[in-house]
């Protein structure tokens, strides 16, 4: 991957609150016109972008006039979000509409994205969105996240959203350029690490905490998200946002490389889980999903096992074990299709469907 990433068909941008909120506890403007630019360009280009916008809690409190920046108490944090995220996406909807961007905005919790049916609803949210050239602004729902559900930082919150949508990078853009292999501010000495090839290999480097002391994000979280997004198959990078259109131009960063996608997604869509049920499929839907398709209910011929939507299932063709994925459907509806064009799915089950059986981001061929 360059930098920037020119070449991801989709990107998620993380900010950090440092970058967005100034001292005084003002939004900074002036840059984030330079990153929206940024933003519009990659879309100009063909790239679909979401955006994972800390800052709530930083606003806020300065809005509420709370003391330590509105991280007193989890109901001052709460308080605070719940202020500054309605200001947060007045600045990013203004600015990507100057460009002629929609914006629109998902706020998620844990549980969303960990869940698997509720993953499956968020990602296909995030799916249209991105295929509607909408630009996602993503926060954590801290107003409502307790502290045992929360995130805590949006730097895992980025790599979650990567998984959830397929995308092959995210860029977290924060008050650092990167991975040093001591912490820069202590040691004179510290040496940038430019790429990672091997979490393992640098993950004892990392030194909690953040710099800023506005965000929550230090780099024992970034290297947590990195683990996410590379064992996802996204390239992630660590990078400053401390300079002017960050997503332009060549800038100093930490590369941590993605695992090959394929067995990424196999492993994760293996997870620890066992397959609660099987869905098996004729000769033509078997050629479609080895090219890369969705598994729609048409060439689905029969059904094993009592699933529910979001539970992983194999799918098997003329020739034996296929593929293991998401099930979009519980089994009764999945049965209620077998064998059904996707216009007719809406009069048989009564409701708005979904666009398949199991969806070729939620599936791994085997
Ligand atoms: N979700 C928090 C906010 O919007 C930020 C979390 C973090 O610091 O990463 O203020």
């Amino acid at each position: 991957m360059l930098f920037p990433p020119a070449s991801c068909p989709r990107l998620i941008v993380k900010v950090g609150s440092a970058l967005l909120v100034d001292v005084g506890g003002a939004v900074r403007r002036d840059w984030l016109a330079g990153l929206v630019a940024d933003i519009a360009e990659r879309v100009r280009a063909g790239q679909q972008v979401a955006v994972v916008s800390s800052g709530a809690i930083a606003l806020g409190a300065r809005r509420l006039g709370l003391a330590r920046g509105g991280r007193a108490s989890l109901e001052d944090a709460q308080a605070a979000a719940a202020t500054g995220q309605i200001a947060l996406c007045q600045v990013w909807a203004e600015l990507l509409g100057a460009q002629g961007l929609t914006a629109a905005q998902m706020l998620v919790t844990l549980d969303d994205l960990e869940d698997r049916r509720r993953y499956l609803n968020a990602a296909a949210t995030l799916s249209r969105l991105l295929a509607l050239g909408v630009v996602p602004v993503i926060n954590e729902n801290d107003s409502v996240a307790t502290a045992e559900i929360r995130f805590g930082d949006n730097d895992r919150l980025a790599a979650r959203v990567a998984q959830a949508a397929g995308a092959s990078a995210v860029v977290l853009l924060s008050d650092v350029d990167g991975l040093y292999d001591a912490n820069p501010h202590i040691a004179s000495g510290a040496q940038h690490i430019p790429r990672v090839e091997r979490i393992d290999a640098v993950a004892g480097m990392a030194d909690a905490g953040s710099a800023s002391g506005m965000g929550s994000g230090g780099m024992v979280s970034k290297i947590a998200a990195a683990r996410i997004a590379t064992a996802a198959g996204a390239h992630l990078a660590i990078a400053s946002g401390r300079v002017e259109r960050p997503l332009s131009g060549e800038h100093r960063h930490t590369l941590f490389v993605a695992e090959k996608t394929a067995s990424a997604r196999k492993a994760w869509l293996a997870g620890g889980l066992t397959a609660r049920g099987c869905i098996h499929v004729d000769a033509g839907a078997a050629s479609a999903l080895a090219a890369g398709a969705s598994l729609l209910a048409a060439g689905a011929v029969r059904l094993e096992g009592a699933f529910a939507r979001g539970d992983l299932v194999t799918v098997e063709g003329p020739g034996g074990t296929l593929a293991r994925g998401l099930s979009e459907y519980d089994a009764a509806d999945a049965a209620r299709l077998l064998g059904r064009r996707s216009d007719e799915h809406a009069a048989i089950l009564g409701y708005a469907p979904r666009a398949a059986l199991v969806h070729r981001n939620h599936l791994a061929l085997l």
